[in-house]
């Protein structure tokens, strides 16, 4: 539990939420803004700021939750799909308790999540350039 952090709070009941998951190690709940309907979070109970702060056990308690939550979600709701997405450090990380969103897709919903398509672009030694600095900080 850290002092001031919503998600912390959130799963002592010092804040109220929307719980439709919880167990020892996780709490799934929905987002506040509900960016498409059905909009949920997963947090570990355990207070870590992002991914680069996670241990190999706080990332399993979350993510073996994940398809069970995703499955009610697309059971519930009839989604034509569903992004995971995980944010890290600002301007894109705004609540600094790590928190998975699962977010079911809807026709037309207005959510963008698109990356350019470089196909074709990148030379075989740009690849491997690539390959070799990400390799040095393993
Ligand atoms: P981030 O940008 O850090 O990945 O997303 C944080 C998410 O937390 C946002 O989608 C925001 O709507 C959600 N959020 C912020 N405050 C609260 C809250 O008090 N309750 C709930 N249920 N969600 C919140
Ligand atoms: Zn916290």
């Amino acid at each position: 539990m850290e002092n001031e952090c919503i998600f912390c709070k959130i799963d002592q009941g010092e804040i109220p939420s929307y719980t439709i998951y919880e167990d020892d190690y996780v709490r799934a709940f929905l987002d506040i803004t509900q960016g498409t309907k059905g909009h949920t979070l997963i947090i570990p109970k355990k207070h870590v700021k992002n991914v680069y702060e996670t241990d190999p056990e706080t990332i399993n308690h979350v993510f073996s939750v994940v398809p069970k939550i995703a499955r009610a979600l697309r059971d519930a709701f009839n989604p034509i799909g569903l992004n995971i997405v995980n944010n890290n450090d600002e301007p894109l990380q705004s609540v600094f308790h790590f928190h998975v969103h699962l977010i079911p897709r809807y026709e037309d919903d207005g959510m963008v999540l698109k990356t350019e398509n470089n196909y074709g672009k990148i030379s075989t030694e740009t690849f491997n350039s690539l390959v070799e600095k990400i390799q040095e900080n393993l």
